[in-house]
């Protein structure tokens, strides 16, 4: 295989980059038009960089509706930074907040929160094997609780919330990271939004954090405020505009090309189309006959994460080593759960579907 061969790549995260900004970062490396330095040597105080960043925010804005009373942060640290952060932040002595969990990411932001502060397992679907989302009237709510927390799409299991739970005026808080941008979203429903860059938005290194105001004033009049590291009180990156020490420059600066390709596309209606033709395709593969079986609860699935399994797991290896070998890559389940994981993502190409399709069909034939 040649260098500049790409294969099918249906890897969680970092994932797949859309094809043209790959090529503009390329083109562009050495010495950025009318700058003469690469992205990666100059200031995140120069002008370049600064139109950079706002062009970026601006996009991001305009493609998900962002409400001019929600701040847009991009951080180090990843999603995972953000377990700890959102309820060192928002969740104040004497308050309780809820948790629902839908999966390993749901449970991993639970523990780092119980370190923080009194929390309160609202819904866990672990005896179900993380396979389905909660009813409504599953939800055991705290009246006036700080906020819930939940995982909208869970990459691992391949579960997603297609619409959100009624949680009253309770502030939601919600990790979006494995579909941020996938679709169209109401922001109005979310007090806080946090997604790291590497699913479906950019490359590894910078987590987007969309924070309405009120929630960060309630966190600002909380005496202990003052008290957590700087970086991690979102009241300093708001009035630092995310420059409060060196950002992730490169990171940001692909985010913005990211946004561009969904704005060019025609925006997240565009793009939510094409999801759920590219996700409907694999699952009508994995239902046609009995030979695969989905993980997920079909009302639940997930159109960014489709998680199934074959009869055993002789041939789900047998699928991963000749898949790759077809130029299929990243199609092996995540090591805690086993299986068959495709992830495809906004910039995972129509063709890699039918190429995963086509590929699936035959090798039931030949072991089915
Ligand atoms: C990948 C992922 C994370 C962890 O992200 P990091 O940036 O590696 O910290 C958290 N939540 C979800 C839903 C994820 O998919």
């Amino acid at each position: 295989m040649g260098t500049t061969t790409r294969v099918f790549n249906f890897a969680a995260g970092p994932a797949v980059l859309p094809l043209p900004v790959l090529e503009e970062a390329q083109r562009d490396l050495v010495a950025l038009p009318g700058v003469g330095m690469s992205i990666l040597e100059i200031s995140h105080r120069s002008k370049t960089f600064e139109a950079v960043i706002q062009e970026c925010e601006a996009n991001l804005r305009k493609l998900a509706g962002i409400p001019e009373n929600y701040h847009v942060l991009f951080l180090q640290g990843g999603a995972t930074m953000q377990f700890s952060m959102a309820p060192m932040n928002l969740l104040a002595a004497g308050e309780t907040a809820d948790y629902i969990i839908t999966g390993s990411w749901g449970k991993k932001a639970l523990k780092e929160a119980k370190k923080v502060g009194a929390i309160n397992v609202a819904f866990t679907a672990e005896a179900d094997n993380f396979s389905r989302v909660p009813k409504q009237q599953e939800l055991k709510l705290t009246p006036n609780a700080a906020f819930v927390h939940l995982t909208s799409n869970e990459t691992i299991h391949g579960i997603e919330f297609h619409a959100l739970p009624d949680v009253g005026n309770v502030p939601l808080v919600v990790d979006t990271s494995s579909h941020m941008l996938s679709r169209p979203i109401d922001i109005k429903k979310y007090a806080m939004i946090y997604a790291g860059a590497q699913k479906n938005i950019g490359p590894a290194g910078c987590t987007l954090v969309i924070l309405r105001d009120d929630m960060l004033k309630k966190a600002q009049a909380n005496p202990a405020y003052g008290k957590l590291p700087i970086m991690l009180q979102y009241g300093q990156h708001v009035e630092d505009k995310s420059l409060h020490n060196t950002p992730p420059v490169f990171a940001i600066y692909i985010m913005k090309l990211v946004s561009r390709w969904l704005l060019d596309l025609g925006g997240l209606e565009a793009m939510e189309k094409i999801n759920i033709r590219k996700a409907d395709k694999v699952y009508a593969e994995i239902d046609r006959t009995g030979f695969c079986r989905g993980h997920a609860k079909k009302e639940d699935r997930s159109r960014m994460n489709v998680t199934f399994r074959l009869p055993n797991e002789a041939l789900e290896e047998k699928f991963v080593k000749e898949s790759k070998a077809a130029g299929l890559d990243g199609l092996k389940g995540h090591r805690s759960v086993g299986g068959l994981r495709a992830s495809i993502y906004n910039a995972f190409p129509e063709e890699g579907v039918d190429a995963l399709v086509a590929f699936m069909r035959e090798f039931e034939r030949k072991n089915g």
